[in-house]
């Protein structure tokens, strides 16, 4: 049998890449970039050059539905009908003892946009709570509340294409070099073929993409607010505002301006550690740009003032007329394949399909009519750790995992442990046995993975990609919606007679018709013959819509887009003390996704960063009688954390920084970072400080 070729989409970042796949007749796949997807043109990171070992490994994938009878009692393989009896059974248990709002769904923004926008359904429209959230609360809510806050919705405003139309980047919480590495190699191949364009990186760590940046700000973590007032006050000043912009198609100018001129420079330099020469050149840089791009990702929006962080920085956008022009706006670098798609359903605690707002009485009935349902619930959900501290508490009973692995990325492990541990059923639906928190399942459910199943995924710039079915699942597994659909129709729920994604993706698109996001005329068939779309696509010819906002009409009501006031211009998290001196930040490394499921498999990824190591700038080292490669342990308020010390200069003074990847299983309970972790969020997005936490570093 010849081989076959299979056009599909990178299943990591929110990048998006193109992949073609070639398949053998024994179902072993290789993998290569597709040349002619817009977005990777071909080129493909390490990690998605990897992917395939991850699908022809099958050796840690769950092969059959697995259940106990009680806590005590180990895992037994079950029929697919045995569990879903159970899990109908219980589910139904509950909720009639302790109402809707005992039971939830935690899920992923790796879900395909159908699996998605089905799960929604069913717990919004007929479980009749709002207790669905993603692990997207771990990485774009704050971003999602800062669009809402100034254009008035959730809309990425730009495309890639404009990265190759700028002339000034401002790369802010983020490190593109390691963590969307293809968009940052478009920006790499922009600036060598033109050495005129300029880079500005704002970050605590001396990155690879800071590295490489013109003009590196290490900031002080979570003084990000008052640097971009600094910058803002300095453009004001300097006579760079685009009045015409700002008078013509913004609100809450005058109030912004007073706060902004009434900031210090002096103060400001020193609570961000940043001079004020550097604060000027920047001003500058921003201030001479034809065409001006703010990139950010989990710097800013992990943090317990990310709303105030984003709407700061939008607010330079706004200041100087960048938005809605080629090769000018804001961009937030999605983490996830899929967060957006997810955003688009309404698979979060706080928002309802097609963009529609949970908070509005209207919008609620036209989903709930569209859904064929009386009523959805008018109270909001529970975010991702308000659900795991309702487990711990008992006022949550029961919990549905999709595809993520709390134990591992939520913050302060312990707590989530006990979380599962109290909790009176939990159901973890995933490809592997290597998800942590599969050991707390009481049913454990086997999902099909990337290339098992079809669906689609929308990138970081709104761009649409279907994502066809390859080969078939090993063992017993079966596609998400195929395990949702058997559990609604064993709860007796209507609305669920799908046979296809394709008709699950027609109903999702209907439900957009005349919003801003309107993919009414959008469908498998366009999808698949004609590639990928940008929503909105409001009508059967429609290309896509690279850009937004190009008649500078904004989603506001005034159509006008909003200068933001930050509710404070400080940092909010706990601040170091004598006990705790260290600021610990967390992130990436190159070569590994999330909590290693996927990646953690593939040797070649793991020569890279084969361990987690506290990076310490030598200063601090020093002080602390510590050497490179020595043991160290990390304490904070929640847990401890033992790892060997890097030391180097790329790191601040007084600032530490560890991986978030490693769990407890690959060594040992003192590898995981969020043993660490705080638990503050952001009032507004529910967001998780992850970049701020004090704690304490010494020798073991
Ligand atoms: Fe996949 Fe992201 Fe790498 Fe592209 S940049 S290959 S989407 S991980």
């Amino acid at each position: 049998m010849q081989n076959t070729e299979i056009k599909t989409t990178c299943s990591y970042c929110g990048v998006g890449c193109g992949i073609i796949v070639t398949k053998d007749s024994q179902n072993g796949v290789s993998i290569r970039g597709d040349q002619d997807h817009p977005v990777n043109r071909g080129m493909l990171c390490s990690k998605g050059r990897n992917l395939h070992y991850v699908v022809n490994d099958t050796s840690d994938r769950i092969l059959h539905p697995e259940m106990r009878w009680s806590k005590n009692q180990p895992l037994e393989q079950v029929s697919w009908d045995d569990a879903l009896d159970r899990a109908a059974a219980v589910f139904s248990s509950i909720i009639k003892k302790y109402g809707p709002d005992s039971v939830g769904f935690y899920i992923s923004g790796q879900c395909l946009t159908e699996e998605y926008y089905l799960v929604n359904k069913l717990v919004k429209g007929f479980l009749k709570t709002n207790n669905i959230d993603t692990n997207s609360r771990l990485c774009m809510s704050s971003a999602v509340v800062g669009y809402k806050k100034t254009f008035g919705e959730d809309s990425v405003p730009i495309a890639y294409e404009d990265i190759e139309l700028a002339d000034t980047f401002l790369i802010t919480g983020a490190n593109p070099a390691w963590c969307h590495p293809i968009l940052y190699r478009r920006l790499e191949q922009h600036k060598e073929k033109n050495p005129k364009v300029k880079v500005i990186v704002i970050d605590p760590r001396r990155t690879d993409t800071a590295a490489a940046a013109d003009l590196h700000l290490q900031i002080i973590p979570g003084s990000d607010v008052i640097l971009y007032h600094a910058i803002a006050k300095k453009i004001i000043e300097k006579g760079y505002v685009d009045h015409d912009f700002v008078r013509n198609n913004t609100e809450n100018f005058n109030a912004y301006k007073d706060l902004i001129l009434s900031t210090s420079l002096e103060k400001a330099s020193k609570l961000c550690g940043i001079s004020i020469a550097d604060i000027n050149l920047t001003a500058d840089l921003i201030g001479k740009a034809k065409g001006f791009i703010t990139l950010w990702a989990m710097g800013l929006n992990q943090s317990v003032v990310g709303v105030d962080k984003n709407t700061a920085l939008l607010n330079i956008s706004l200041l100087t007329g960048h938005v809605g022009k080629p090769g000018s706006g804001p961009f937030s670098l999605t983490g996830q394949p899929n967060a957006m798609g997810g955003r688009e359903v309404g698979g979060m605690a706080s928002l309802l399909a097609a963009h529609k707002e949970l908070a509005n009485p209207e919008h609620r009935q036209e989903v709930a009519d569209f859904w064929g349902v009386d009523t959805i619930s008018e109270k909001p959900g529970l975010t991702a750790t308000e659900m795991f501290e309702a487990l711990e508490s008992g006022k949550m009973k029961a919990v549905w995992i999709i595809c993520t692995n709390p134990l591992v990325s939520l913050p302060d492990s312990r707590k989530v442990e006990n979380a599962l541990k109290k909790a009176k059923f939990v159901v973890v639906q995933d490809i592997s046995h290597n998800a942590d928190t599969a050991k707390f399942a009481d049913l454990l459910l086997p999902a099909a993975g990337w290339l098992e199943k079809e669906g689609t995924m929308t990138n970081s710039e709104r761009r649409i990609s279907y994502l066809p079915k390859g080969i078939n699942p090993p063992g017993e597994a079966l596609p998400d919606i195929e395990i949702l659909i058997r559990f609604a129709k064993k709860m007796n729920f209507n609305g669920f007679n799908f046979n296809t994604a394709e008709e699950i993706y027609a109903e999702h698109c209907a439900l957009t018709k005349n919003t801003n996001i309107d993919i009414s005329f959008l469908n498998y068939s366009r999808l698949k013959n004609e590639g990928t779309f940008q929503w909105p696509v409001p009508d059967y010819g429609h290309p896509g819509t690279p850009r937004l906002f190009t008649d500078k009409k904004f989603y506001t009501p005034s159509q006008k887009a909003i200068f933001n006031l930050p509710s404070s211009i400080e940092n909010k998290s706990v601040q170091p003390n004598d006990k705790f001196p260290f600021i610990l930040t967390t992130g990436r490394v190159r070569d590994q996704w999330h909590t290693m499921t996927k990646t953690g498999k593939v040797a070649r990824l793991m020569t890279h960063t084969p361990t987690p190591t506290l990076e310490i700038n030598p200063i601090d080292a020093f002080k602390n009688n510590i050497q490179d490669g020595d043991i160290v342990e990390v304490n904070s308020e929640n847990g401890n954390v033992r790892v060997k010390a890097k030391i180097t200069d790329a790191i601040r003074e007084k600032v530490v920084f560890l991986p978030m990847h490693w769990g407890k299983k690959l060594e040992n309970d003192l590898n995981r970072t969020n043993n660490l972790t705080n638990t503050l969020i952001d009032p507004i997005s529910k967001e998780p400080d992850f970049k701020f936490t004090s704690v304490s570093v010494k020798k073991y």
